[in-house]
């Protein structure tokens, strides 16, 4: 079906990014509730519409784990699109300090993210380009899904230009190649990579290259693309440091593929726990009530600043 704003009812914020915000809202016939991302551009009628066009092969994604796609459309200068509200939020949301992830439910986060990667590349011949912890996204079901993968070249275009983030998710020959100004010097490798230093990070409870620790933002993709690349925390088995490792291998032809991580002993051993082997439903609701207590510990401390603040 198509959905238009005048279909929806707007609810809650659920966050920004760089680019735009994310709502809940509610389409009234149906009655699904549905995150609808807005993103502002400066662009004419003709090229909106491209975008749109772009954005409709989203339908065609669908998967376990993918958010599934409702549609998309554009009102004055914004593009809007409309995918599957997942209740939990996205995984920085929900990691909280060192090794708070235990093995097998990471495990089975990347599980899901090597198969959803794995069948964008697959059926739909296309790459994610912004694998992040805020791109995966989980619900009280204990799923893990996909979203914000790049369908349009169009948008992608668009958007290039105000990319300057300081956590960077790039693959060291993808910033040599921004640097050099060649595009496309990097391909799906550069996801795998991307896909390594989440989960390092949602495991080390911090981005793997504080902003704190370098003097500005070229000193810290130098590091990326000079430095050793980080590892999982001790905690964790030689196994999945061996799968970690094989994402974060600098030289993106050494790097492991979809297939070799499919085939890793860690995703092997996973699997055969099977469907109901690990808690993650148990493990989604412990994540969110830590959230909760944590953000209650927040504005308990906030107010009285506020106060001294007046
Ligand atoms: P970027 O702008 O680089 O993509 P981002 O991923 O942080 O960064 P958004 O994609 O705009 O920014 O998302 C902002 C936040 O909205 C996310 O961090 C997540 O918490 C929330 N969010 C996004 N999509 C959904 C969804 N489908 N269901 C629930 N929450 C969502
Ligand atoms: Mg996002």
């Amino acid at each position: 079906f198509n959905i238009n704003m005048e279909d929806l009812e707007l609810l809650d914020e659920l966050g920004k990014g760089n680019y735009g915000s994310v709502r809940m809202v509610r389409h009234m016939t149906t009655k699904i509730d549905m995150a609808m991302k807005e993103i502002r551009l400066e662009l004419d009628e003709s090229k909106l519409h491209g975008i749109i066009t772009e954005l409709d092969i989203l339908h065609r994604a669908i998967a376990p784990e993918i958010v599934e796609f409702y549609g998309a459309f554009f009102v004055e200068s914004c593009v809007y699109y409309c995918i599957e509200y997942m209740d939990a939020g996205s995984l920085e949301a929900l990691y909280d300090g060192p090794c708070s992830i235990p093995e097998d439910v990471l495990a089975r986060i990347v599980g899901s993210m090597v198969r959803g990667l794995s069948f964008l590349k697959d059926e739909l011949q296309i790459m994610h380009r912004d694998v992040k912890p805020t791109n995966v996204l989980m619900n009280t079901r204990g799923e893990c899904k996909l979203c914000d993968f790049g369908v349009s070249g169009q948008l992608e275009k668009s958007l290039a230009k105000t990319n300057i983030g300081c956590q960077s998710y790039m693959a060291p020959e993808r910033i040599k190649g921004e640097s050099q100004n060649l595009v496309s010097t990097y391909t799906v490798a550069s996801d795998v990579w991307s896909l390594g230093l989440t989960i390092v990070e949602v495991t080390l409870g911090t981005y793997p290259y504080p902003p704190e620790t370098y003097s500005n933002v070229f000193a810290q993709l130098q590091a990326i693309v000079h430095g050793d690349p980080p590892q999982l925390p001790a905690m964790y088995t030689d196994v999945a440091r061996d799968f970690t490792d094989g994402c974060l291998e600098k030289v993106p032809e050494r790097r492991s593929t979809y297939a070799s991580m499919l085939k890793h002993p860690w995703l092997i051993a996973d699997a055969e726990k099977g469907k109901d082997g690990v808690d993650m439903k148990g493990w989604v609701e412990e994540a969110l009530r830590k959230r909760g207590e944590r953000k209650a510990r927040e504005s308990q401390t906030n107010i009285p600043a506020a106060v001294d603040a007046r």
